[in-house]
């Protein structure tokens, strides 16, 4: 967990499931992916599911839902999500956002 940083949801610790919220695959950068901070992968498709799943690098691979998915899944739209993982990380701060 990000220090300073109180999660604001009740996640469970087992069960964990991925909502295909697509954050993960829009807020980071992925160097092997060429993919900038907050900006959604060109694989990533209207559904918020990957385009290449069965060939996605290792990187997505190795992501597993954890508590953030809790933080950022429930909010409405993408851009929101995306803002709110960035947040949780200290990439941005989205109450300083006009
Ligand atoms: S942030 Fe979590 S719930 Fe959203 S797509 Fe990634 S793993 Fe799934
Ligand atoms: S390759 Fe697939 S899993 Fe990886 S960031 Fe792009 S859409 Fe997400």
């Amino acid at each position: 967990m990000p220090l300073g940083y109180s999660p604001r949801s009740a996640w469970p610790r087992t069960g964990r499931v991925c909502t295909a919220c697509g954050a993960c695959c829009t807020a980071p950068d992925i160097a092997a992916l060429v993919k900038p901070l907050g900006q959604p992968c060109v694989h990533l498709g209207a559904d918020c599911l990957c385009g290449i799943y069965a060939e996605r690098p290792s990187i997505c691979r190795s992501y597993s839902p954890d508590w953030v998915c809790g933080e950022v899944a429930l909010l409405p739209t993408l851009e929101e999500r995306s803002a709110r993982f960035l947040e949780i990380y200290g990439l941005i701060n989205i109450k300083t956002k006009p």
